[in-house]
C-alpha cells in the first residue's frame, strides 16, 4: 500500500509515494499561495493512497493535526486545521509533523543514520533546523518542537536572529548568514568562490563551521549522543566547515568522545520521505 508525503517549504513543496521502504515516485512544485491551495495541491497527489502524511516548516500540535506556527510558506497558515481538511477532501487519515522530525526519521530509518541508536540531526538551509533521536526514537516535544538546534547561542551579541534573539547558530550557519559574511551572491556561489581561493568566501565557510561545531559540541555534551547528521542545502558545502568544526569538536572531545559527524544520504526527499513514515497508519 502507498503513502503519500508531502513536505511544505518556503519556496517548494516535495512529495514523495512510499511503498513499504521504496520510494515509487516523488517530485517536487512551487509552492502554492495558502494553506487551502496547499490542501488541495496535496489532494490531487492522493489517488490510490492509504494514508498521507505533511510535514510542516514550524510548530505543529501532532494530536490534533494543526499548524500552530508556520510563517514561512505563503498564507496565514497559523491555527489551520491541516489534518481535517486534507482528510475532509481525500477520504483517508492524515498525519502532520515538523519538518525536521520528519528528516531525522527518515535519515534514521533509511538513511545515514540506520542502525544508530542516539542520534543529533542538523538540516542548514536558509534557516538551520534540528532534531534529536535517543535509543531509537526521534523526540518531539508539545509543538513538535524538540531539537532546534538553529537557535543555541553560538556568539551572545552577535547578528539579530528571525527568532529575536542575537548570535544563534542560524545567524552564522544559515545560506543568508553565510551570505551576508561575504557580501553578496547566493550560499552556492560563496561556496563556488570559497573552492576557487576567495579568501572572504573561506573565512564565511570557517565562521559557519565554527559555529556549527559550538552548537554541536553543545548539544552533544548535553545529550549524550556519539553521533550528527548534517543534511539541508547548505550542507553540499560541509567540506568548506569541516576544518573549523573539527577543531571545535576536538576541543569538547574529553567530555563527547569523537562525534562522528555523518552527511545525510536521502538528498533533497528526506523531507518528504520522513513525512510519509509519519504517515503510515501504524506510525
Ligand atoms: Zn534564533
Amino acid at each position: 500500500m502507498t503513502v503519500l508525503g508531502i513536505d511544505v517549504g518556503g519556496t517548494y513543496t516535495k512529495w514523495a509515494a512510499l511503498e513499504g521502504d521504496t520510494l515509487r515516485d516523488s517530485g517536487t512544485v512551487p509552492t502554492p499561495p495558502g494553506p487551502e491551495e496547499t490542501m488541495r495541491l496535496a489532494a490531487s497527489l492522493a489517488q490510490r493512497v492509504e494514508s498521507i502524511g505533511i510535514g510542516l516548516p514550524g510548530h505543529v500540535d501532532r494530536d490534533t493535526g494543526t499548524a500552530l506556527f508556520v510563517p514561512n510558506p505563503p498564507g496565514d497558515w497559523d491555527g489551520y486545521p491541516v489534518a481535517d481538511r486534507l482528510r475532509e477532501l481525500t477520504g483517508v487519515p492524515v498525519s502532520v509533523v515538523n519538518d525536521a522530525r520528519a528528516f531525522a526519521r527518515a535519515e534514521l530509518e533509511l538513511g545515514a543514520a540506520r542502525g544508530l541508536a542516539d542520534v543529533l540531526f542538523a538540516v542548514l538551509g536558509t534557516g538551520v533546523g534540528g532534531a534529536v533521536a535517543l535509543r531509537g526514537a526521534v523526540l518531539t516535544g508539545p509543538r513538535d518542537n524538540l531539537g532546534e538546534i538553529g537557535h543555541l547561542t553560538v556568539c551572545p551579541g552577535g547578528p539579530v536572529c528571525g527568532c529575536g534573539n542575537e548570535g544563534c547558530l542560524e545567524t552564522f550557519a544559515g545560506g543568508p548568514g553565510i551570505v551576508r559574511a561575504f557580501g553578496s551572491g547566493t550560499a552556492a556561489q560563496v561556496a563556488d568562490a570559497a573552492r576557487a581561493g576567495d579568501g572572504r568566501a573561506v573565512k564565511a565557510f570557517e565562521r559557519a563551521g565554527w559555529a556549527l561545531g559550538v552548537a554541536l559540541g553543545d548539544a552533544a555534551a548535553l545529550l549524550g549522543v556519539g553521533s550528527v547528521v548534517v543534511g539541508g542545502g547548505v550542507s553540499g558545502a560541509l567540506d568548506l566547515m569541516r576544518f573549523a568544526l573539527y577543531a571545535e569538536l576536538a576541543r569538547r572531545r574529553p567530555l563527547i568522545g569523537d562525534l562522528a559527524v555523518l552527511p545525510a544520504a536521502l538528498g533533497p526527499m528526506a523531507g518528504a520521505v520522513g513525512a510519509a513514515l509519519y504517515g503510515r497508519r501504524s506510525g
